[in-house]
């Protein structure tokens, strides 16, 4: 059994890397977002607290978001382990999930920092597009992943459309406060041996295979 942590900030292909892992190993996958999510549609009392909180524009507690993991761990038992995805995202949270493996007799045993520079991760994110009729998607700044026509989806003709409303200071901001609230965590993991920097300025399917060489 191993539990697993990805760090990763947008524009390294977190989710896809998640979805081979999980699909080729079996392990279970917690989102935090997931979890808020379906907490909120289950409609009793702490539900009507944590929508009023975020529909307030306030950040679910670290308290609260531990002890919606706790039950999660509680009442998804896994052979081979858990991938937290987007957790923790400060050293608090770090500290705190430590405890609670502990005090479950698990740890942490994997944790991978996908590792973009800003420019490339602004690129991957800032110059997605899509074909609102057949979904194909393509990149403005990838000779390969270009349409023929610029603005126009290959397959169809459609008029393609930008996949973010973000603009180039929005993405710096996010980027910079990512950073900013990362390193000490990776500072943290890398002290107890486990952290694993995978280099994602490669394509999915090598980024993949540093991962798989680690498990
Ligand atoms: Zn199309």
């Amino acid at each position: 059994m191993k539990n697993i942590i990805f760090i990763a900030p947008h524009g390294t292909g977190k989710g896809t890397q998640c979805t081979n892992l999980m699909n080729k190993y079996n392990f279970n996958h917690l989102s935090t977002g997931d979890l808020i999510r379906n907490a909120i549609k289950k409609q009793d009392s702490f539900a009507k607290n944590l929508e009023e909180t975020i529909n307030s524009g306030q950040l679910v507690s670290d308290e609260i978001v531990l002890e919606m993991i706790k039950n999660y761990l509680k009442e998804n038992k896994s052979e081979q382990g858990i991938i937290f995805d987007g957790y923790p995202r400060n050293l608090n949270q770090a500290k705190s999930l430590d405890k609670l493996l502990e005090s479950l007799n698990q740890k942490i045993d994997i944790v991978y920092y996908l590792d973009i520079t800003k420019e490339e991760a602004f690129k991957r994110t800032m110059g997605r597009l899509i074909c609102p009729n057949c979904n194909k998607s393509y990149n403005k700044y990838y000779d390969d992943l270009k349409p023929k026509n610029e603005g126009v989806c290959d397959n169809c003709g459609t008029k393609l459309e930008s996949r973010t409303d973000d603009t180039k200071e929005a993405f710096d901001k996010l980027f910079d406060i990512f950073l900013e609230d990362t390193y000490p965590i990776l500072d943290y993991y890398e002290n107890k041996n486990i952290l694993f920097k995978i280099d994602a300025s490669k394509n999915q399917e090598d980024i993949f295979k540093e991962i798989e060489k680690v498990i």
